[in-house]
């Protein structure tokens, strides 16, 4: 069964074979593993490499690089399609390589960077992770501690990550390191090769949520790795992290709007078939009614997202609230689809045998992930009073 979608006015036919063809992707490699990969807290290293050949892993970067060349609304339809496999864990995984640890490489890095690191990735040969939060910074990045200092043409660091999703599989890091002084002006971006001697990756977080995504601790001790490492210019670091948030940000709300059409899917399929008082539940007044307001959040979270991936995609200055409106209104609305949905199962939504109570812990963190909703009003409220 699918559900009735709107047709958009931002997709075209070539967002719909996308669609299509991720969709197929799901049906054949993701779904049929989904428990299992849950269960064991990691997906196969190799689905990366199958993922790289459907092109899923670059879709807007640039054909030079081996990417796809296309915009940020087709990010936002492998989103969409990918978490309906019904292991969010594996989603985040494949878009924590492809958008959060290559788009400032892809934007700002030098060539040799771009095919040491990025292109292989974009294959899916290599494994890419994002590092930016700290034991003592999460939402205040330019608090960060771990420290890159120059010794003639090397960078050694020194430090801790945590929270890093990919970190503990990962080939390289994305690694957000403290150049110079105190605040935002002395972070600077560096390419670190996971096989640098004084690298270790700490715990293995056991999550809530997205439990196929291998998320861990890394530790940096007098790590050497050559200044050419460098992403873009010394200093610049928080700048590039800051700008390229609006990604990460529009992922998860394309990982909302996604999930809510699967939850909407599942729901109706149960309200149809499960009777009480010799009605099937769709019977009763209160659940169709409440059908038509997941379906109105999902689309206004649609709707707030495609709009937010136009500016991105256009780099108008907007781009920054719009993304942060579609992440915060994406996360809420989701979070109350997937609380609806399990009440809908009733006794049945308390057991792990259907996707729907893992659905509930995967949106659990789509408020604090890749900025929380706290500092999402506080960036709009900002943007409000410039504007
Ligand atoms: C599953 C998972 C995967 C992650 N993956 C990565 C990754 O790959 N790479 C990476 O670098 N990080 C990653 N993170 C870290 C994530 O980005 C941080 O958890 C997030 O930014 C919040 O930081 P924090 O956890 O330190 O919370 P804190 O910053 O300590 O915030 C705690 C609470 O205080 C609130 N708060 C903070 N500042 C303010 C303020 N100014 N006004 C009002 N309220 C405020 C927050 O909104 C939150 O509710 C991941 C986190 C999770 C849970």
């Amino acid at each position: 069964m699918s559900v009735a979608r709107f047709p958009s006015v931002y997709l075209s036919d070539e967002h719909a074979t996308l669609r299509a063809s991720v969709a197929r992707f799901v049906d054949e490699e993701i779904r049929p593993n989904a428990e299992a990969w849950e269960a064991a807290g990691e997906f196969p290293r190799e689905l990366y490499r199958k993922a790289g050949d459907m092109g899923l892993l670059g879709v807007r970067y640039p054909e030079r690089f081996g990417g796809g060349g296309l915009d940020f609304l087709s990010t936002c339809v492998i989103c969409e399609e990918l978490v309906k496999g019904d292991s969010v864990g594996t989603a985040v995984g494949l878009l924590a390589q492809s958008e959060f640890a290559l788009s400032a490489l892809a934007d700002e890095a030098n060539d040799e960077l771009i095919e040491t690191w990025l292109a292989p990735a974009v294959r899916g040969e290599k494994i890419g992770a994002i590092g930016v939060s700290e034991p003592a910074a999460g939402s205040d990045v330019a608090s960060i501690k771990t420290t890159a200092r120059r010794d003639g043409d090397e960078y050694v660091i020194s430090g801790s990550k945590t929270y890093i999703t990919n970190g503990p599989r990962a080939d390289f890091i994305t690694l957000a390191v403290r150049t110079g002084e105190a605040g935002a002006r002395g972070i600077s971006l560096v390419v670190f090769p996971t096989d640098t001697p004084g690298f270790s990756v700490g715990k293995r977080l056991d999550k809530l949520g997205s439990r196929a995504s291998d998320t861990g601790e890394l530790y940096f001790d007098e790590c050497r790795i050559p200044t050419s490492n460098l992403i873009g210019e010394e200093g610049k670091g928080m700048h590039y992290i800051l700008s390229h948030f609006g990604g990460e940000r529009l992922v998860i709300a394309a990982f909302a709007v996604g999930i809510m059409e699967r939850l909407i899917e599942i729901g109706i399929e149960h309200a149809t078939q499960r009777e009480a008082f010799g009605s099937p539940l769709m019977g009763f007044q209160t659940w169709r009614h409440r059908f038509a307001e997941m379906a109105t959040r999902c689309e206004a979270t649609r709707a707030l997202t495609y709009q937010a991936a136009r500016l991105l995609s256009d780099g108008e200055p907007a781009g920054e609230m719009a993304v942060s409106m579609a992440k915060l209104h994406a996360a809420e609305a989701v979070q109350n689809v997937a609380a609806e949905v399990l009440q809908l199962h009733g006794g049945y939504g308390q057991i792990e045998e259907s996707p729907v109570p893992r659905y509930y812990r995967d949106v659990a963190g789509f408020s604090i992930g890749a900025g929380t909703s706290e500092i999402m009003r506080e960036i709009i409220s900002r943007q409000l009073v410039r504007a």
